[in-house]
């Protein structure tokens, strides 16, 4: 049977917009600034989505959903992860888990983080669990200037 790995990263400034939403891992965190980018930017499906992509062999999410497409304005991030699921089951793949680590400084991730991990193990069909890391006052991230995430996934050949 083969296995391959992939990796995602993505970063998103904070939005200056105070009416933007934080969206993160398809859950929307009421009364917190939200991120700027050209979806709803959320950076940890967008990292779970070039993890899977990048093991399937597929490219990334810039050539799967291009930031300049008028289309994808405001996208519903969740929604693109399942079209790329569909895109990696269809190359033959079928994904095994993915891992995630959200560095942030706030909101706390962990009184929602069962939320996400399941908003995430759905779109994916497969387990995702999300760990949060505080940046610990270093670099952008520890000025809170916005939220990264690093992904790891797992898919196996379909031989079905
Ligand atoms: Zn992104």
């Amino acid at each position: 049977m083969s296995v391959r790995v992939g990796q995602g990263f993505d970063v998103h400034p904070y939005s200056d917009d105070p009416e933007r939403p934080l969206v993160l891992g398809g859950v929307t965190f009421d009364g917190e600034r939200g991120l700027a980018g050209h979806s709803d930017a959320d950076a940890v499906a967008h990292a779970v989505t070039d993890a899977l992509l990048g093991a399937a062999g597929l490219g990334d999410i810039g050539q799967h959903f291009p930031d300049t497409d008028p289309a994808l304005a405001g996208a519903d991030s969740l929604d693109l992860l399942r079209r790329a699921v569909a895109s990696v089951h269809a190359a033959g793949w079928i994904p095994g888990n993915v891992d995630c680590t959200v560095v942030l400084d706030a909101p706390k991730l962990a009184p929602r983080r069962a939320e996400v991990e399941r908003a995430l193990t759905d779109a994916v069909g497969a387990p995702v669990t999300v760990k949060g890391k505080r940046p610990e006052g270093l670099g952008a991230l520890g000025r809170g200037e916005g939220i990264a995430c690093f992904a790891v996934a797992l898919v196996t050949e379909d031989r079905a």
